[in-house]
């Protein structure tokens, strides 16, 4: 028994347009689009988001990622394609079961997701040097 939704999804047990399934993937329609097309690519197991996936399930994810926004660029003659990910609620993240979104995107179709902040060189350099010093 589980509370989570896309557990559910996964499973069949709450229907859904599924476009692909494998092992450890399946995929399907984002029932609230930001473009006809829009899908979803969930690991069958539950994970939380971006840090709890082992490397082997991302990778996987990736892989079939990059497979299915070619095939879903094609299906609805899509102009360009989104890859997206959120994680945390700040970050705008709902549903609590990792997913990819796959956002196929049209000239003009308005859709922005990025703002463009102006900020000083020196800011963004520090911000490097503490990245890399947590990575090193
Ligand atoms: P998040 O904001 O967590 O990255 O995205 C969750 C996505 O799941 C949203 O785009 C939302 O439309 C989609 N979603 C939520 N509930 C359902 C559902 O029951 N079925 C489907 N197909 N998509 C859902
Ligand atoms: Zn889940």
């Amino acid at each position: 028994m589980t509370d989570c939704l896309f557990c559910k999804i996964a499973s069949g047990e709450v229907p859904s347009f599924k476009i692909y399934e494998d092992d450890v993937v399946y995929a399907f329609l984002d029932i609230n689009p930001v473009n006809l097309g829009h899908a979803l690519v969930i690991p069958k197991k539950h994970h939380k988001n971006l840090y709890d996936l082992p490397d082997e399930t991302l990778s996987h994810m990736a892989r079939e990622t990059k497979k299915l926004a070619a095939a879903i660029k094609e299906a609805v003659s899509a102009d360009g394609i989104n890859i997206m990910m959120n994680n945390d609620p700040a970050a705008g993240q709902i549903i609590f079961h990792a997913h990819v979104h796959i956002i196929p995107r049209f000239e003009g179709d308005g859709y922005k997701h990025w703002k463009g902040l102006e900020l000083s060189e020196e800011k963004i350099k520090k911000s490097a040097e503490k990245i890399q010093s947590i990575l090193s």
